[in-house]
C-alpha cells in the first residue's frame, strides 16, 4: 500500500501525499529522481509524479530497472502532465513513457476523486501483482517438496527393496527345498511385488524429473533422434510382437532429446501392449503444423479406450487393467502430459473402443 510521490515543486507533494492518505493508503515522498529509482526496490505499491520531474535519461532508469523485475511484477505509475499542453506534446511524453509499460496519464488540474480512484484502481491491480506471486511461490515450493519426495523415495526406498528381492532369492535357492510349493509360491510373490515396486519408483522419479524443466527454452532436436532411441529400447516388444510402425517426417522441436524420447517410448510402448488379441499392432507416427502448435500423434489400431476414460488415463498411477491382465504403472501417460504441459503444449486422446486409439501432443513451433 506505500504510494511514491516525486513532485519536487512547490506544494504538490504535500496535497498529493493528503489524497493517497485519505484512500487510506502510505505515501511516501521523494526529493529527487534519483531518491525515486533507490526507493522502488524497496517495494511500491503505486508512484504518482510530476511529468516536469522525469527527464529522458529518469525513463531509462526507470526502463532498465523494470527490465529485471519478475514476470509477476507490472508496477503501475500515474504521472500527472502540466494543464493546456498541445496535443504533440501529449502524444510525444506517451511515447517516451510508453517503456513504462503500466502507466496512466492524468491531465492537471485534476480533481482529488479522480487522483484517487486511480491510485486505488493501481493499488488494486498491484494487489492482485502480489497474490500472484504468493501462489506462485507455493506452487513452486510444493513443486520442489513433490520433487525432493520422488528422490528420497525411489532413492532411500530402493535400497531396503534391493535387499528384499535378493533376499527373497537366496531363501528361494538355498532353502526351497524345504518349503512345500504354497510357501515358495508366497516367496516368489514377494520378489515379484518388490519388482513391481521398483518400477513404480522409477516412474515417479521419472515424473518429478518432468518438472525439471530450464526456463531458458532448449536448442531443437531432430525427433528422428529420440525416436530412433526410443523404437531402440522398445525392439524386443516390437519384434515379439510383429509390430510394423511408419513414422512420417517429423519437424525439429524445441526440447530436451530425452523427453521427446519418453513421449515417444510411452506413446509407442502403449501401443504395443495395448494390442488386440490375434492382431499385430500397426503403429503410425505423424505430425502436422496448425496455427502456432506442431502436432505429434501416435495411432495404432489396438483395444481402444472407452470415452469415459479417455480423460483419466492421464493420471498418476491411473490404470484401466490389472497387472495380471497388462504389467505397468500406470504413470506413462502421467508423465507424458507433464513433459507435454511443461513446454507449453497438451495432450489428448481419439479413440474407437475395440479400432485402436490416437494419443496426440502439441509442441510450441
Ligand atoms: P500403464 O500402461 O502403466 O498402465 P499409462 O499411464 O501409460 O500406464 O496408461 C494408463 C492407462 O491408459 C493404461 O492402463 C491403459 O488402460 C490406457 N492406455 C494407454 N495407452 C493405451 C493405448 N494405446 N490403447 C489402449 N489403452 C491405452
Amino acid at each position: 500500500m506505500r504510494v511514491l510521490i516525486l513532485a519536487p515543486v512547490g506544494r504538490d507533494a504535500a496535497l498529493l501525499a493528503q489524497i493517497v492518505e485519505a484512500l487510506p493508503a502510505e505515501p511516501a515522498i521523494v526529493p529527487n529522481a534519483a531518491a525515486f529509482l533507490a526507493e522502488l526496490p524497496l517495494g511500491v505499491g503505486a508512484s504518482l509524479l510530476t511529468d516536469e520531474a522525469i527527464r529522458p535519461d529518469h525513463i531509462r532508469g526507470l526502463t532498465s530497472w523494470l527490465s529485471a523485475e519478475p514476470p509477476w511484477s507490472d508496477p503501475p505509475f500515474i504521472i500527472l502532465t502540466p494543464a493546456g499542453q498541445t496535443k504533440e506534446y501529449s502524444h510525444q511524453r506517451s511515447k517516451e513513457f510508453s517503456t513504462l509499460g503500466n502507466f496512466t496519464l492524468i491531465e492537471r488540474p485534476a480533481r482529488p476523486e479522480t487522483l484517487q480512484s486511480a491510485v486505488r484502481a493501481a493499488l488494486r491491480g498491484r494487489m492482485k501483482q502480489y497474490e500472484v506471486r504468493s501462489r506462485q511461490d507455493a506452487l513452486l515450493r510444493a513443486n520442489a517438496d513433490l520433487e525432493q519426495f520422488a528422490h528420497s523415495a525411489s532413492h532411500d526406498l530402493k535400497e531396503p527393496l534391493r535387499n528384499i528381492r535378493i533376499f527373497s532369492e537366496l531363501v528361494l535357492r538355498d532353502y526351497g527345498s524345504s518349503l512345500d510349493a504354497r510357501g515358495a509360491d508366497f516367496l516368489k510373490l514377494v520378489g515379484s511385488s518388490a519388482l513391481r515396486m521398483d518400477n513404480l519408483l522409477a516412474d515417479l522419479l521419472a515424473y518429478a524429473e518432468a518438472s525439471c524443466i530450464e526456463d531458458e527454452l532448449p536448442a531443437t532436436v531432430e525427433p528422428r533422434d529420440a525416436l530412433d532411441a526410443a523404437l531402440g529400447n522398445l525392439a524386443s516388444a516390437i519384434q515379439e510382437t510383429h509390430a510394423e510402425i511408419v513414422a512420417a517426417d517429423l519437424p525439429p522441436v524445441r526440447m530436451r532429446s530425452s523427453h521427446l524420447q519418453q513421449l515417444f517410448q510411452n506413446l509407442v510402448g502403449n501401443a504395443l501392449k495395448y494390442r488386440r488379441d490375434g492382431c499385430a499392432p500397426r503403429i503410425s507416427l505423424a505430425s502436422k503444423r496448425v496455427d502456432q502448435y506442431w502436432v505429434f500423434s501416435i495411432a495404432d489400431n489396438g483395444i481402444g479406450i472407452e470415452p469415459e476414460h479417455r480423460e483419466n488415463i492421464f493420471g498418476i498411477f491411473k490404470r484401466l487393467h490389472t497387472n495380471g491382465q497388462y504389467s505397468g504403472t500406470g504413470m506413462g501417460l502421467a508423465i507424458c502430459q507433464r513433459i507435454v504441459e511443461r513446454y507449453g503444449g497438451r495432450i489428448w486422446v481419439e479413440s474407437e473402443p475395440g479400432r485402436g486409439s490416437r494419443f496426440l501432443f502439441t509442441i510450441p513451433a
